[in-house]
């Protein structure tokens, strides 16, 4: 059923983490949410309980998105349930973090899978209905890694290399039906993907971090909702970090 007064969001790996905060916050811009996560119900069942407090429709999806059909199956759920997509946020991503000499071929292929190839799934998934609408905004997430290369993250900043590229192409090939894409680039950002990282590690991580903190998931939402926006109407194919200032 469409509902043309609310824009309406689809976003992977929305139970957790960034993806939840993107979640809330477009909910708190005025958006209804559709949201994909791998397999944590009750993670999901919580994001959509906090984005539907702020007055929103909220679809949660079960879907992996290295499978390209439900990747498609999700945008379609999305646009059957809460009508035209507008927004289209990638957020799941996984790390499997091992210098490149310990690295084995299943560790590199997953991480390509769900970072790299699912991307490109769901922006392929939506792709065509924003350009039919002449109208959208597509958001990314990439990492500093991807900007500079970390040792050990071979596999993870290969693949987010590869969404900058992707994201600026589809900025090229989109924009003249005035689909903008854009790439958010966090530095380290407090989520279960950054847990392992405790103690005299994470002591030593704040010391090359420009405002010495880690970010929240909250900081990179407010970005993102930013990109989504009307306000960034002249904005495309851009990398944006939110990192403290960990690359300056
Ligand atoms: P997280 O581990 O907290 O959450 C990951 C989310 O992705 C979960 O909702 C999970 O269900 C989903 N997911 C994982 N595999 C999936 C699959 N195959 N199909 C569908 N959903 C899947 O991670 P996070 O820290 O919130 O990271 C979100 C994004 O931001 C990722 O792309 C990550 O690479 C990027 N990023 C994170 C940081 C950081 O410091 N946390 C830094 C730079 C970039």
């Amino acid at each position: 059923m469409s509902h043309p007064t609310r824009p309406v969001a689809v976003v992977s790996g929305g139970s957790r983490g960034i993806g939840r905060a993107v979640v809330h916050r477009l909910a708190r811009a005025g958006h209804d949410v559709a949201f994909c996560y791998r397999d944590d119900h009750d993670a999901a069942g919580a994001a959509t309980r906090d984005a539907e407090a702020e007055g929103a429709r909220v679809l949660p999806v079960r879907a992996d998105v290295t499978d390209p059909e439900a990747a498609r199956a999700f945008v379609a759920a999305a646009e059957h349930e809460l009508g035209p997509v507008h927004t289209v946020v990638s957020c799941a991503g996984i790390i499997r973090d091992k210098p490149l000499l310990m690295m084995d071929t299943a560790d590199w292929t997953r991480v390509v899978d769900v970072n790299l190839n699912g991307t490109y799934h769901l922006c392929r998934a939506a792709a065509f209905g924003l350009m039919k609408r002449r109208a959208g905004s597509i958001v990314t997430l990439s990492s500093v890694s991807g900007l500079h290369g970390n040792a050990g993250q071979a596999n993870y900043a290969a693949t987010k290399a590869g969404i900058i590229g992707l994201t600026k192409t589809i900025a090229k090939e989109f924009g003249r039906y005035g689909v903008r894409a854009n790439t958010v680039a966090p530095g380290f950002i407090t989520t279960d993907m950054t847990a392992h990282l405790s103690g005299s590690n994470a002591e030593a991580l704040r010391e090359r971090i420009t405002l010495r903190r880690f970010g929240t998931p909250e900081e990179v939402a407010e970005l993102v909702a930013f990109l989504a926006s009307e306000q960034a109407g002249y904005i495309t194919g851009q990398v944006l970090a939110v990192d403290g200032g960990i690359t300056l």
